[in-house]
């Protein structure tokens, strides 16, 4: 047994086997069975649970309501909001979907500035000066690939949920179930490896990383997006905190102990942004009022579209001023494996 009385099971950052508890937790989200205690690090502060499920536990956490594995409609909207997405490609990724808005310096200025409100609809979609073959981990029914696959990218998959992978095959999508984490590729192989909100679900985070630095191409992208244990959300509603997500969320990442992780795995040119994200905010406070009304029984209940958007946009200067002070509750994350001269 560990210094606090738990288990040696050691920290998958920085290998100390020293916790301390922070909060007791339970699924508010499917209502799964169990408590969980989240516990820090006393040596990086990276977070886990104790118990942590096993690989061969999680599955039962993952429901087939779970939300990346429902079923979604092909990116394909008309009008205005195609011409506004094809735009938002073209003027921040790079893409040859708006002709005009590259054809002088002005012109890339205007588009630039009039989608810049649309830019967040599109996170971690790689710009076009790489494209070529990408690997999206978690990729669910391939709602992202198959906007990858519209512009021109060689789209593979891998997730967990074998009703997900068979969704995402019938899109024409190269999909293959697995345990996340496990990437059963050849060296070298792709240009771009995504992972949207995966890397806190995986059992070693550390080793999977290492695995995603071997599959890409000399010179290749890693792009990833999690939320950051080190917000103002955590600090101000502790164990409601929305993204804590017991118990699928793994391990919790601040900015220092994710750079730290690419880092040792051999990725140059690690860039980690932190911000704020009014979903996270909205439904933390709603699990604190929730959990003070009736301890224990917690479940998340949506809101209404309408009330959420309305909510965001009443929030976001104050949280535009909370990014300013660096505590947004989200990562974003980009990092290159060396070219061939460096990494050989
Ligand atoms: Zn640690």
């Amino acid at each position: 047994m560990g210094t606090d009385g738990m288990d040696q099971e050691s920290c998958d950052i920085c290998g100390s086997d020293a916790f301390r508890p922070l909060y007791e937790g339970y699924d508010r989200l499917h209502g799964c069975p169990g408590t969980f205690t989240v516990v820090e690090c006393r040596h990086c502060g990276q977070l886990t649970l104790r118990p942590r499920p096993t690989p061969e536990e999680l599955s039962r956490y993952y429901p087939a309501e779970y939300c990346s594995h429902m079923p979604q409609p092909p990116p394909n909207p008309a009008g205005v909001l195609r011409w506004l997405r094809d735009l938002t490609y073209a003027a921040h990724f790079g893409y040859d979907t708006a002709p005009w808005a590259r054809r002088s310096r002005l012109a890339h200025a205007f588009a630039w500035l009039l989608t810049i409100p649309f830019r967040r609809a599109f996170p971690l979609l790689p710009r076009a000066e790489h494209r070529g073959r990408l690997l999206d981990l978690g990729c669910g029914a391939g709602a992202f690939l198959d906007r990858l696959k519209q512009l021109g990218w060689e789209t593979h998959g891998v997730d967990i949920s074998p009703e997900a992978v068979k969704i995402a095959c019938s899109r024409g999508h190269r999909v293959v179930c697995e345990v996340l984490g496990d990437i059963a590729y050849a060296d070298d192989a792709f240009d771009v490896v995504r992972a949207n909100h995966v890397i806190e679900h995986l059992p070693a985070p550390t080793r999977t990383t290492e695995d995603i630095f071997r599959v890409l191409k000399p010179g290749g992208l890693l792009l990833l997006a999690l939320p950051s244990a080190r917000g103002l959300v955590p600090r101000l509603f502790g164990p409601c905190t929305f993204s804590l997500e017991v118990p699928r969320h793994l391990w919790m990442f601040s900015a220092n102990t994710l750079a730290f992780m690419l880092k040792q795995a051999g990725f140059t040119d690690v860039r980690v942004r932190q911000f704020s994200e009014p979903f996270l905010l909205i439904n933390s406070w709603r699990y604190f009022l929730q959990e003070h009304r009736a301890p224990g029984t917690c479940r998340y209940r949506p809101l209404p579209e309408w009330r959420m958007r309305i909510y965001s946009l009443l929030l976001r200067p104050l949280l535009m001023l909370v990014d300013l002070f660096g505590a947004g509750d989200m990562l974003e994350a980009s990092a290159l494996k060396p070219p061939e001269r460096v990494c050989r």
